[in-house]
């Protein structure tokens, strides 16, 4: 697979799944900006990118500094060609305890941002008569899971998302797909307990937390000419854990 002259923005691109991303597509040849939502994490990204991309500044909850980071990555890159909505974040708690802050953070960034980004991508890719779209969701928006009715809702929510726009912008070779990754090992789920781990381990018929690289994989394909036939479609990257 080949990403020769593809402009590629990961979001959520300092560390974990969206840095693999990053660098498994720069491996491929394209070019990667890669989001962080401060400085210091833009200079992480500068370092591992090196001249294959840059790390811009970018908070996807907020419409100006999406504005301003597509505006800064047009006068440099020109358009994107393929857009990684990776971003998200979890603030677990039983419903009965939920505060609103909780579900409200939790559904802008991991399902609101993704309407707003894949909005602010959109035109120039119909323009182009490309475009390929991949947002990461989670299994939990399969099976759903105890202390998690906000990620559930804004994962799940990607998912209808999905395969509507897949079906407005097909006609201009625009795919639009998602990657529903199982129980990675990321900061995300490293402060599960070994009870909780050990519990989640007996649920995966393959017996391990997945990599990045598993769904690194996943998405580069979706981005790929090899995947153009394809959209609206889910792969699962869950070690069987959801089939
Ligand atoms: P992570 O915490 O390492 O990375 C999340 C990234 O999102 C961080 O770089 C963070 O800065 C960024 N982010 C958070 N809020 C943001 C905002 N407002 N604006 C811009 N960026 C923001 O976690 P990860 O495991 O690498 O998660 C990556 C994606 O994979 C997430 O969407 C997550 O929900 C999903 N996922 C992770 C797992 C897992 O087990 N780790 C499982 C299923 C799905």
């Amino acid at each position: 697979m080949i990403f020769i002259k593809k402009n590629i923005l990961v979001t959520g691109a300092r560390k974990g799944i969206g840095r693999i991303i990053s660098e498994l597509f720069v491996s491929y040849g394209a070019t990667v900006i890669g989001t962080a939502t401060d400085e210091g994490g833009v200079k992480n990204i500068n370092m591992y990118l090196g001249s294959k991309g840059k790390g811009v500044c970018l908070d996807v909850t907020k419409q100006y500094s999406i504005n301003f980071c597509l505006q800064e990555i047009h006068k440099e890159f020109g358009h994107i060609d393929i857009l990684v909505n990776n971003a998200g974040i979890t603030q677990d708690n039983i419903l009965v305890y939920m505060k609103d802050d909780e579900w409200k953070s939790v559904i802008d960034v991991n399902l609101n941002a993704v309407y707003r980004m894949s909005k602010a991508v959109i035109k120039p890719m119909i323009k182009n008569h490309y475009g390929r779209i991949i947002n990461i969701s989670s299994v939990v928006s399969m099976i759903g899971n105890v202390g998690q009715v906000n990620y559930a809702a804004a994962k799940s929510g990607l998912i209808g998302f999905t395969k509507s726009l897949a079906k407005e912008v097909a006609s201009w070779g625009i795919t639009v797909n998602v990657v529903t990754p199982g129980f990675i090992d990321t900061d995300m789920t490293k402060n599960l307990t070994d009870k909780q781990k050990e519990n989640i381990l007996s649920k995966i018929p393959i017996r391990r937390f997945g990599n990045p690289k598993d769904v690194a994989n996943a998405v580069v394909f979706f981005a790929s000419d090899d995947s153009s036939y394809i959209t609206g479609q889910t792969i699962h990257v869950n070690g069987g854990m959801y089939m």
